[in-house]
């Protein structure tokens, strides 16, 4: 066990939570186990964010809102969701679909624009389709970053990643990033630092360049979020990779700016 303050770069939270209502988590991943590993770990606020691909998804979120109702936490929980930028419309309107409330609200690219292919299908298309494509998905999440509501863009990057394995995130990768981080700051839109990046970049050379991304975007004046991405328990408030990119990019907790409006919130009763 750990106190939340082992990472002395990072706020104590967790800002990305799955449950066993998302399909693909382990069964031990209910809301109220959640919150007790979190509140053992010393964590002060987690947000459990949920998938939504799609509007079936939808009706999952008010489930969880009535597991929340019930929930005594001892540290702030926030119910919150991670929307896909719908890959068959490509301008983001299921984001718009998720009731103000479920906050933060995370939106996240999981597939191509206008394509069914995903982000972990390599080897299916040319380069030359793929870099098509990656124009495409700039455009796509910019005009996304612009709706209402949008909190935090997660695991930006990640995408972009599997344009080839000899990619580095340097020199025209980081141009083509200026434009999207300038509308992230310009509508108070968080980059994630997420510590599931670490199993989806391709090698060593990505993983060696890529706080370059979070430094450019803090140069920007984007602000940050921290997330575990947790699919089990064991996974919650590791943060060891996050630390680390942070420390390489110049973060200190300051940086990250944690969700402060409305929205579904659960907080300590006082003694
Ligand atoms: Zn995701
Ligand atoms: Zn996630």
């Amino acid at each position: 066990m750990f106190s939340g303050a082992e990472f002395d770069n990072l706020p104590a939270v967790d800002m990305h939570i799955h449950t066993v209502h998302c399909g693909h988590c382990s069964a031990e991943m209910t809301l109220p186990n959640i919150v007790h590993r979190a509140e053992r770990l010393g964590l002060k606020q987690i947000a459990v964010t949920d998938h939504v691909w799609n509007e079936q998804q939808l009706a999952m979120l008010d489930v969880l809102e009535q597991e929340f109702e019930v929930v005594e936490p001892q540290i702030t929980v926030r119910l919150g969701a991670e929307v896909d930028v719908d890959p068959r419309h490509g301008d983001g309107r299921l984001i718009e679909q998720i009731r103000p409330c479920f906050r933060p609200l995370i939106i996240a690219t999981h597939a191509y624009p206008q394509s069914t292919l995903m982000w972990y299908d390599d080897g299916h298309v040319s380069r030359r389709t793929k870099r098509s494509l990656l124009k495409k998905w700039f455009r796509w999440v910019t005009a996304a970053v612009r709706r209402e509501n949008v909190d935090v863009l997660a695991h930006p990057g990640v995408l972009l990643s599997r344009e080839g394995p000899e990619l580095r995130f340097e020199a025209e990768i980081l141009d083509r990033f200026t434009d999207l981080f300038g509308v992230m700051r310009a509508h108070g839109v968080a980059f994630e630092i997420n510590e599931q990046v670490k199993f989806k970049l391709l090698g060593p050379q990505q993983l060696d360049t890529y706080h370059n991304l979070p430094a450019l975007a803090a140069e920007l004046g984007v602000k940050f979020s921290v997330g575990s991405d947790s699919h089990q328990l064991a996974q919650i408030g590791q943060l060891h990779w996050a630390s680390r990119i942070a420390r390489r990019a110049g973060l200190q907790a300051a940086d990250f700016r944690l969700y402060k409006g409305c929205g579904l919130v659960k907080r300590p009763a006082k003694a």
